[in-house]
């Protein structure tokens, strides 16, 4: 490195460090969004959901699918979303960088595009951003638990907003609405939202299950370029139960 004429590119290539996937394991990239508690602030997101963000996030979702053949699955909830990769994927040789990065930006940019069709009265005030993370299950059980792990969270979570959220509705201060919260069970929350006359079980399943986004195998779409590729569909299906991925073998198997 002395000699500016000269420099080796084995010596600077020396620096860029393997980060390879381990093989023959599914790969998970999550995304989520950047300090959306702001973003959802900035835009005044409808709280505790607003159904037109999430629609918006599941159209961007449906886009990655349709852009990149590879993955096979994703699920999300709020402003995250969990792509799976099949198990053999060879997507950027593996290598996490080139994944994570190909999927977070793409994704972004499509939340950019759409954003007008989901909110044409609402101006985007900044650019959005991302962050992902790739993480590898090496069997398909494990996978499930990953995947079962997020959806109890989107309901974890949904029942506690839906709560805190009519609580400050009804005319107490966030800390008193979070104090109320505090220590609460499951069956302590429905009863409040009972009160309230919100029957939590008559909510959306978008919001109580979160958005699955996959390929129908049975259902094809044909291109104006003659290529015919299986219809990407988005549902609120319950991941958890075993039925699901009985009636959609192919997914994961
Ligand atoms: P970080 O950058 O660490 O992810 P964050 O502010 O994005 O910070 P999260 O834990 O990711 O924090 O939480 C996302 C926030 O965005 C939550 O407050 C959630 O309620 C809100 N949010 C996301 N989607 C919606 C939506 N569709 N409607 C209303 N609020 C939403
Ligand atoms: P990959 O997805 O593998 O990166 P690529 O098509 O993006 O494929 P690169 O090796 O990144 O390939 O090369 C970028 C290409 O874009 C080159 O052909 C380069 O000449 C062209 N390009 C990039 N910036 C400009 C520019 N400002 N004006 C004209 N051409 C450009
Ligand atoms: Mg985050
Ligand atoms: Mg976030
Ligand atoms: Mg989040």
């Amino acid at each position: 490195a002395e000699d500016n004429g000269k420099i080796n590119p084995d010596y600077i290539r020396s620096f860029l460090f393997e980060n390879k996937l381990m093989p023959s394991t599914w790969i998970v990239i999550r995304i989520d969004g950047c300090h959306f508690h702001r973003f959802c602030d900035v835009h005044a997101f409808e709280k505790p959901n607003d159904l037109q963000a999430l629609n918006l996030m599941n159209s961007c979702a449906m886009a990655v699918l349709k852009e990149f053949q590879d993955v096979m699955f994703s699920y999300g909830v709020s402003d995250e979303y969990s792509f799976v990769l099949k198990k053999d994927s060879e997507f950027f040789q593996r290598r996490a960088s080139g994944i994570v990065s190909a999927i977070v930006s793409f994704f972004s940019s499509m939340y950019v595009m759409n954003w007008k069709s989901f909110f044409p009265e609402k101006e985007l005030k900044y650019a959005p951003s991302f962050d992902g993370r790739a993480i590898c299950y090496p069997s398909s059980e494990i996978l499930r638990d990953y995947l079962s792990w997020r959806q109890v969270d989107c309901h974890i979570n949904n029942q506690y907003n839906t709560c805190f959220w009519a609580l400050v509705k009804s005319g107490k201060s966030k800390s008193d609405a979070q104090n109320t919260l505090k220590g609460t069970q499951a069956r302590e929350k429905n009863q409040m939202l009972k009160q309230f006359g919100i029957d939590y079980n008559a909510l959306p399943a978008m919001l109580r299950q979160g958005s699955c986004v996959f390929r129908l195998k049975e259902d094809v779409v044909i291109h104006d370029n003659g290529a015919c590729v299986k219809k990407v569909i988005v549902d609120y299906c319950n991941i958890i139960e075993p039925s699901f991925w009985e009636a959609h073998p192919g997914i994961i198997d």
